[in-house]
């Protein structure tokens, strides 16, 4: 994570430098850029529309560039005064809530709790996602009961999320997997858990397509899982270098 991180800082300052040069006026700034917006939301790495008909593409739009966006915003803004929260890894920061300033703690867990999820789920979904094989495969049909009795076990955790939230996979770094639901933007990494994929609950993931028919946007969902990135996420869960 701390590599992304860099490589972020680097495409952020890089872009600032670009806008920066372009404009009439020259502003004087106290901070480089990079410092000044150490957050940056990461791009879809496929098109707003690659989930289609069980995600449409405005909703993809409207939860990436404007819902995760917002959270990313926040965090820079936190950041201007709170430097610190952008100089650790985002596990340890969420992983240690307790450290974070009093003032900002509750604002730290949802938005950088809201980026941490959010990244995890742009990154677990992908056209073309094939079935879980492998180790993944064996970690479910061991743990969960199997494919489909843990699909069905899923879906119905997150029907039950009263409000906002997300039903998660949690894994252990001994590859132990669970259901797990938070309220809001929580993550498990605030428990001292990683999560090895999760879906977003929320009404703004699935209103515009499915409205109050939670059940069928969890139920369409899982055509849009990437098995290879999950897989991946496994394989570092056990590593101990999963990040968020
Ligand atoms: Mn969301």
């Amino acid at each position: 994570m701390s590599s992304l991180s860099r490589r972020q800082l680097v495409l952020a300052a890089t872009t600032a430098a670009v806008a920066a040069a372009a404009p009439r006026f020259v502003f004087a700034q106290a901070t480089s850029p990079s410092a000044a917006a150490p957050f940056s939301v990461p791009p879809l790495t496929y098109p707003t529309t690659a989930f289609e008909p069980h995600i449409d593409a405005k909703t993809m739009e409207i939860h990436h560039d404007k819902h995760h966006q917002a959270y990313v915003t926040n965090l820079n803004n936190f950041a201007k005064d709170n430097p610190q929260i952008a100089e650790k890894p985002i596990v340890e920061v969420l992983g240690n809530l307790n450290n974070v300033s009093e003032s900002i703690r509750t604002g730290v867990r949802n938005n950088l709790g809201g980026h941490a999820n959010h990244t995890m789920f742009w990154q677990i979904m992908g056209p073309n996602g094939g079935k879980p094989d492998g180790e993944v495969l064996a970690a479910i049909e061991r743990d969960l009961g199997g494919i489909e009795k843990f699909q069905t076990d899923f879906n119905a955790a997150g029907g039950r999320v009263f409000g906002s939230g997300w039903v998660f996979v949690t894994v252990t770094n001994d590859g132990k997997l669970a259901i797990e639901t938070r309220p809001n933007q929580d993550n498990p990494i605030m428990d001292g858990k990683r999560a090895l994929l999760g879906n977003d609950v929320w009404e703004h993931a699935y209103y515009l397509t499915y409205q109050n028919r939670r059940p069928d946007y969890l139920k369409a969902w899982w055509n849009t899982v990437n098995w290879t990135a999950v897989g991946e996420r496994y394989a570092a869960a056990k590593a101990g270098t999963l990040g968020v």
